[in-house]
């Protein structure tokens, strides 16, 4: 994944001190813990994170004896492998879609890539868990975004509610839930209006859908390319809104990976899908296993 690479390649090489002759010291592993920070801190993750994350590998470096390990470079890869995956959430999180009929509401900034990816979710539940979704436009102020959701709609055959001449998401949000009543649908994702930053009126816009549906899955889309400012978003929006969990897109793009890895330890949500493309196929469910496994190759 290429957002990894540099990450990857600069952890290799602080892994390099290990590898060499001779007995390994607390220097060494002092050295190695330092160039894996700044790696960290150069692939844009949290300062903080960044911190306690070599503050906790060093603990359990000592704890398991690397000083004295036959591979001591092994068993360091091995310790930051199982971390990182921590500091991710360690195992994947499933998103509810308990409910008849469930409710899913979207946040995030405009551009973040909701829209797309309230279509690919709601592709992937309907083909893998045999799902009968119902996609809701509920933003009022762009017209185009009403326009692309259907689009979107069209092309996974899955239908759309959508209520041109009204202002009102609240109305249009609980007419979109009585209409999945009365239509057989058991599944409801509701695409909420985005600003290109934070504002108080979107805030208590989308607050206001999550009081009038009371929707059990909230989720928080970012653009991973957004490095720390996706980790502040993540914070504002949680700090209103309790989402359940993470969306982070554009993971195909040339992003640094902080996002990824800051995310979880400081908001406390777990990241739960991955957009990796335009397409509407490209999402994956968020394994923190796998995704340490790709940081380290
Ligand atoms: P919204 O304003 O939050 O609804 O964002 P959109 O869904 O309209 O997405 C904004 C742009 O990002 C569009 O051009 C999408 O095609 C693009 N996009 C969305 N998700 C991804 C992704 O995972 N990877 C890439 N490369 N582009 C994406």
């Amino acid at each position: 994944m290429a957002m990894f690479e540099n990450l990857s390649d600069r952890l290799e090489r602080s892994f390099k001190i290990l590898k060499g002759e001779g007995k390994i010291t607390e220097i060494n592993v002092a050295e190695t813990l330092k160039d894996v920070r700044r790696a960290l801190l150069d692939a844009d993750v949290n300062y903080k994170t960044a911190k306690e994350f070599t503050e906790s590998v060093r603990q359990k470096a000592l704890g398991q004896e690397v000083l004295t390990a036959v591979k001591p470079h092994q068993l360091m890869i091995k310790i930051v492998h199982d971390e990182l995956a921590l500091l991710m959430g360690a195992t994947a999180t499933d998103v509810n879609i308990k409910g008849n009929p469930a409710i899913i509401l979207m946040s995030g900034l405009q551009g973040s890539g909701k829209t797309t990816f309230s279509g690919k979710l709601a592709n992937l539940l309907k083909s893998k868990r045999g799902k009968n979704p119902l996609l809701v436009a509920c933003d009022v102020y762009r017209p185009a975004a009403i326009e692309q959701l259907k689009i979107l709609g069209e092309q996974i055959g899955i239908p759309v509610y959508a209520e041109e001449e009204n202002k009102n998401p609240v109305e249009i949000a609980q007419h979109a839930v009585q209409f999945a009543k009365q239509h057989g649908k058991d599944l409801v994702i509701i695409d909420t209006a985005g600003r290109l930053a934070i504002d108080e009126a979107m805030m208590t816009e989308i607050t206001a859908i999550k009081n009038a549906v009371n929707p059990q899955e909230i989720l928080f889309v970012v653009d991973a390319m957004t490095g720390q400012d996706a980790v502040n978003t993540a914070k504002e929006f949680n700090e209103r809104l309790d989402f359940n969990g993470v969306v982070l897109t554009k993971l195909d793009g040339d992003t640094r990976g902080g996002a990824a890895l800051s995310i979880r330890s400081v908001v406390n949500k777990p990241i739960k899908f991955v957009g990796t493309g335009e397409k509407l196929d490209a999402i994956d469910i968020f394994h923190p296993e796998r995704m340490a496994d790709r940081i380290l190759g």
